[in-house]
């Protein structure tokens, strides 16, 4: 299988901002049969997690992998919900600021665009 070498240097930015929020592993992946190809990504939820996942919807993902920018201020958002899993209020805005997610991308309307 070929090895998505762009992914691969999303993974290493979540695991170097994951720092900032959480002492547990965090990974990217790339879901090709999300349904809700209208959203971008999520942060796989668990109870009592022992890692994290960013997943990407396979469709977004493919249309902006190369927008570096952009998938780094989502990864950004999605490590912000380590902290504030369920809404987008003003604790979630202030962990969000402080991994450095650009203020737009702190609220999740901006991210389908
Ligand atoms: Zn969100």
């Amino acid at each position: 299988m070929k090895v998505d070498t762009t992914l691969e240097k999303y993974r290493q930015f979540a695991k170097r901002k994951a720092l900032l929020v959480t002492t547990k592993p965090v990974d990217v992946k790339v879901n090709k049969n999300a349904h809700t190809e209208n959203s971008s990504a999520h942060m796989l939820k668990y109870t009592n997690p022992i890692h994290y996942v960013i997943v990407f919807s396979g469709g977004f993902y493919t249309r902006h992998k190369n927008n570096h920018y952009k998938l780094q201020e989502i990864i950004e958002h999605e490590l912000a919900h380590i902290k504030e899993p369920y809404e987008h209020d003003a604790g979630f805005v202030r962990v969000a600021k402080n991994i450095g997610c650009a203020r737009r991308y702190r609220y999740a309307q901006e991210l389908k665009k």
